[in-house]
């Protein structure tokens, strides 16, 4: 380390020269291209002493000066680190810099391992970018961490950032869906329904007997009641089917299996499984779910466009629409739906919870497996959904005082449609 104080303008002595003469010259390239200009004169650093000419704002501890910091400029100038001021020089060969970060590492100190007490001093960080600098022990190890934290604040950004567009896409994707199904006219879904029902006929899966037909549809009828304006036109159906099923369809369809009203021993337990599937059809989870399956890109060009080309999407995805689960968040939206239609229609809701039961225990049951009945498939969270329930009861405000329902017997006539 040396350390000197500039005698003179002319002294070279200091690692640097000041010479006013230069400054004066007409056309004097190092004035006009660097503009080191220190008032009127102008300093030049001998031998380029650094790429920039302003190097970085210093300060300096240094025995001679006692406690105060002195404040300058630093330079790395080949094999050594320069701290200037306009009255102190001092240099430290780079070969013994220590190198310490301070007030959490926005503080660079520099000092001399052979003089402790000399220490410089920077804030401006992108010395460490300096090649002489940044090859030094411990700040290498201090840019590897810095570049760590910095590559994983980017992967993490760019993962929220990712999580966030697909998150929006999704809502738009949603929202977008949910405008495009508003559109359909009501004739498309009935058509859907209609062909479906036509074909359950055809395959001999539905009852000829009127009467229990006509006990189902009085049955409901008071939850029919409480369905939006524009949906209280529905036709019952009953399947000839051992396993117990209950299923909405496009246009007003209704289809419960005569397993599901033997094992229902409460009118409002079958009440409360047709609540949920007259929800699936009035929130149009199917037509919703047809969309979805078709992608995005045509759900932006039907919501975009007219209807055209909607009929041959629904035709070809009705199967889709009729047989296919329900997404967990259908549901869910069926349970809440159907859990309020069936309060505004004054039927004890605990019917809905009663039956869920039974379908959890019938689905357990061993030897017992569910073809695709759509009061069961895609429920595995069963327990979850009467957890769910169960939480509503406890809030509903009115809990008793409902609908004085009388049990029904059934008594099927065991012929099919064809
Ligand atoms: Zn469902």
């Amino acid at each position: 380390m040396r350390s000197r104080r500039p005698r003179s303008p002319e002294s070279r002595q200091l690692g640097y020269l000041v010479n006013e003469e230069i400054c004066r010259a007409p056309g004097c390239v190092a004035c006009r291209v660097f503009g080191w200009h220190s008032g009127s004169r102008t300093v030049r650093i001998r031998g380029s002493l650094n790429r920039s000419p302003h190097g970085f704002e210093a300060g300096l501890f240094h025995p001679e000066l006692g406690n105060e910091a002195l404040g300058g400029r630093m330079f790395v100038a080949g094999i050594q680190l320069q701290f200037q001021s306009e009255a102190f020089s001092v240099e430290i060969p780079v070969a013994s810099l220590a190198v310490e970060f301070e007030d959490g590492g926005k503080v660079v100190v520099f000092s001399d391992a052979r003089n402790p007490e000399v220490r410089m001093f920077t804030r401006d960080q992108s010395i460490l970018r300096h090649l002489a600098i940044r090859s030094l022990p411990g700040v290498a190890s201090v840019l590897g961490r810095r570049e760590a934290t910095r590559a994983l604040r980017l992967t993490l950004y760019f993962a929220a950032g990712c999580v966030l567009a697909l998150w929006l896409g999704s809502l738009a994707m949603s929202l977008m869906a949910r405008a495009v199904v508003a559109r359909i006219p009501m004739e498309w879904e009935q058509k859907i329904g209609a062909r479906e029902i036509e074909k359950l006929q055809k395959h001999g899966s539905l009852l000829d007997d009127p009467n229990s037909v006509a006990q189902l549809a009085a049955l409901a009828s008071p939850l029919i009641q409480a369905l939006p304006a524009g949906r209280r036109d529905w036709k019952f159906y009953i399947a000839n089917d051992r396993a117990p099923n209950a299923f909405a369809l496009p246009g007003g369809y209704v289809v419960v299996s005569t397993g599901f009203l033997e094992m229902a021993d409460q009118p409002e337990e079958i009440l409360g499984v047709l609540a949920h599937e007259l929800a699936h059809q009035t929130k149009r989870h199917a037509m919703r779910r047809c969309l979805a399956a078709a992608g995005p890109v045509v759900i932006f060009g039907l919501f975009i466009h007219s209807n055209s080309g909607m009929g041959n999407l629904l035709a070809a995805g009705s199967g889709l629409m009729v047989y296919e689960g329900f997404s967990k968040d259908y549901e869910m939206e069926a349970d809440a739906t159907g859990w309020n239609y069936l309060v505004a229609a004054n039927i004890d809701p605990r019917g809905m919870i009663r039956a869920l039961q039974k379908l959890e225990a019938w689905e357990g049951a061993p030897g017992l497996r569910p073809l695709a009945p759509e009061a069961f498939q895609s429920h595995p969270a069963t327990e979850k959904r009467i957890a769910r329930l169960e939480s509503q009861w406890k809030k509903l405000g009115r809990k008793s005082d409902f609908l004085d329902l009388a049990p029904v017997k059934w008594t099927f006539k065991e012929t099919v449609t064809n």
